[in-house]
């Protein structure tokens, strides 16, 4: 089968930023262990990677992951314009399109990710914590929306296959 080609551009580069910005695929995969383990009691963290790998395969959700790291990096580095170089710099609470970006993730696999997504986001478990930590200096304003809406996606993506099984 033709079907295992070398990665492409963008999901090499979406993978090295995700790495470079303090996300390993693990820390997602806790995430998703987080929110799955009560429904699927036997579930490992080896599953929970492998469905955040076949998230991170797709496409729209590598551009996703681009363009939100992409003004994260800009931010950082004060290369943005005002207004929106304060708005992203301080995470400011009434700009959202941080979410509606990582919506794009969610919305891979279904409505239940959207659940997933609110929850998480509410709750700000292992990694999110500490991209949520505004002391470190980095700016983190689209990162932590995009690594939870990828634990939401790949456990939806769990979750509809154990319904199939
Ligand atoms: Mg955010």
């Amino acid at each position: 089968m033709e079907k295992k080609q070398a990665m492409n551009e963008s999901e090499t580069t979406a993978r090295l930023w995700l790495k470079k910005r303090g996300v390993q695929i693990e820390d997602i995969a806790e995430l998703v262990m987080f929110l799955q383990k009560k429904y699927h009691p036997d579930l490992n963290l080896k599953e929970c990677i492998e469905n955040v790998e076949r998230v991170i395969s797709k496409r729209e959700v590598q551009n996703a992951i681009l363009t939100g790291i992409q003004m994260d990096m800009l931010a950082e580095k004060g290369l943005l314009d005002e207004p929106l170089q304060s708005i992203i710099a301080v995470d400011e609470s009434l700009y959202g399109v941080d979410e509606i970006l990582a919506f794009s993730i969610v919305n891979v696999y279904g409505s239940i990710g959207f659940t997933n997504y609110g929850y998480i986001d509410k709750l700000k478990p292992g990694i999110l914590k500490k991209l949520n930590d505004h002391s470190s200096g980095n700016c983190h304003t689209f990162l932590d929306d995009i690594v939870g809406a990828i634990a939401a996606a790949a456990s939806s993506r769990l979750a509809h296959r154990a319904d199939n099984e």
